[in-house]
């Protein structure tokens, strides 16, 4: 999202968890009716690196941080861009996930159940051709305790029976069937989909979303129906690019780098590491397009709104 400041007096604005790299003048500037939003100066609209992107592709209209109001650019171009302050984004490959996904084990304690989970069901669904109660609990325990105190274990025969109908319908509605028992919601309904099908279905929760978020990969780190299926694709392309690692690893990899490294830093509003990249100093406009929109499409797509 844009965020309007003057450029007389609070130009730089500092976001605790964005970093405003360049700013594009709203349309009619300066005679426009957008107006700084710490005093009475005209405002011009400070974009992050992603919407530089955005604008560079075309994008004319930018959210600001509420519902409230919306902001219209004009086509004078990116202003002012500090091209040593643009981050580099997160590659999630494999060197990252090979440094990563084994220190999840410094933080979790999890993967011996998990395997004997994954064990479990396979048995099951093989004999029954569904999961037991017992397993269905251990999935809850394994996952989200404190779900268990929500779901009706009394009636374990109606989540018996829908699980079985999300077994039997299409890849994409799976999880939307799920999702429509009591108490269950995307984080535990993909979770009992992975343990079914450990390389079709990752698990969504927050520290996964808020990995792939801050990789760029996806738009939003919100947990839902509608969220879950760009969430899924980015993991299974992840995969399919890196075919060396399991959804479980790949699972890991998010979970132990949101934990030990992305996490500590958003608290502390710290800085993203600045870019290493050697870039065009001198930078003509033409040279500092063509610089953000190399990266913008290195290796991987951008997702913009
Ligand atoms: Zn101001």
């Amino acid at each position: 999202m844009g965020l309007c400041r003057c450029l007389q007096i609070h130009a730089w604005p500092k976001g605790k968890r964005r970093k405003y790299v360049a700013y594009v003048q709203p349309v009619g500037y300066p005679n426009t009716s957008l107006i700084c939003g710490l005093c009475n100066n005209p405002g011009v609209i400070w974009l992050d690196r992603l919407e530089v992107s955005a604008y560079l592709n075309g994008q004319r209209i930018f959210d600001g941080p509420n519902a409230f109001t919306r902001m219209k650019v004009g086509d004078d171009g990116i202003q002012d861009l500090e091209i040593e302050n643009m981050p580099e984004k997160l590659k999630i490959d494999d060197t990252f996930i090979e440094r990563w996904h084994p220190r999840c084990d410094e933080i979790a304690d999890d993967e011996q159940e998990y395997q004997a989970i994954i064990r479990k069901i396979s048995n099951e669904l093989k004999e029954s051709g569904n999961i037991s109660n017992d397993t269905f609990v251990r999935i809850l325990d394994w996952k989200a305790p404190r779900v268990k105190g929500i779901v009706r274990l009394d009636e374990f025969k109606v989540y018996a029976k829908t699980i079985g109908q999300a077994l039997q319908a299409p890849e994409d509605r799976k999880l939307e069937i799920l999702v429509g028992l009591y108490g269950i919601g995307v984080p535990v309904g993909s979770t009992i989909l992975h343990f079914i099908y450990p390389d079709l279905f990752p698990i969504m929760d927050i520290r996964t979303a808020e990995t792939l978020h801050y990789a760029e990969r996806i738009e939003s780190k919100q947990r839902d129906l509608k969220r879950y299926t760009p969430f899924r694709s980015v993991i299974l392309d992840i995969r399919q690019k890196h075919p060396r690692w399991s959804l479980r690893q790949i699972d890991r990899t998010l979970f132990a780098y949101h934990k030990i490294e992305l996490k500590p830093m958003l608290r502390k509003g710290r800085q993203i590491p600045k870019s290493t990249k050697k870039v065009p100093v001198e930078g003509s406009k033409m040279e500092t397009e063509e610089y953000i929109k190399s990266i913008g499409n290195s290796g991987d797509t951008i997702l913009i709104s």
